[in-house]
């Protein structure tokens, strides 16, 4: 029952297409090879980066550590090395406790092959197939 609650308030309310299941196997791999998208591209330059660090409090926690052809990939400094567990997990912002969202795809993204968590598609493929075959 909660689970078809949280189906409906996630498609017919927030419009999303993905439903988040599995749990987090504290890897790590989310903190330490981040893309910041900011409005409707992902951060590529460095200058743009600093200026907004003065804006978002969490842009300070993070280091640049590579750049590819998608943008700038950070880690945050948050992030215990050695147990790979995040250092303020109790306080840590709302964007971490959301991970992962369906925009991460939007942007190009991917899970980590070995991450807990599945982003799966709210109504099944078989149920959207019946409905377009009955149109
Ligand atoms: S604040 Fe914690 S959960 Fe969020 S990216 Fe940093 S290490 Fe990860
Ligand atoms: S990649 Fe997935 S399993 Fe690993 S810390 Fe991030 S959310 Fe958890």
């Amino acid at each position: 029952m909660i689970d078809k609650i949280k189906r409906f308030i996630l498609s017919k309310i927030l419009h999303k297409n993905y439903i988040r299941t599995g749990k987090c196997k504290g890897c790590g791999e989310c903190c330490s090879h981040i893309y910041v998208k900011h409005f409707r591209h992902v951060l590529k330059d460095e200058n743009e980066f600093k200026k907004l660090q003065y804006l978002f409090k969490f842009y300070s926690d993070l280091e640049i550590i590579d750049k590819d052809e998608l943008g700038l990939i950070f880690k945050c400094k948050n992030l215990d090395n050695e147990t790979k567990k995040c250092k303020i997990h109790f306080w840590r912002p709302p964007i971490c406790r959301r991970y992962p969202q369906e925009e991460l795809f939007l942007m190009g993204g991917t899970l980590s092959s070995d991450c807990g968590y599945k982003m799966e598609p709210i109504t099944p493929f078989k149920d959207v197939l019946k409905k377009a075959q009955k149109k």
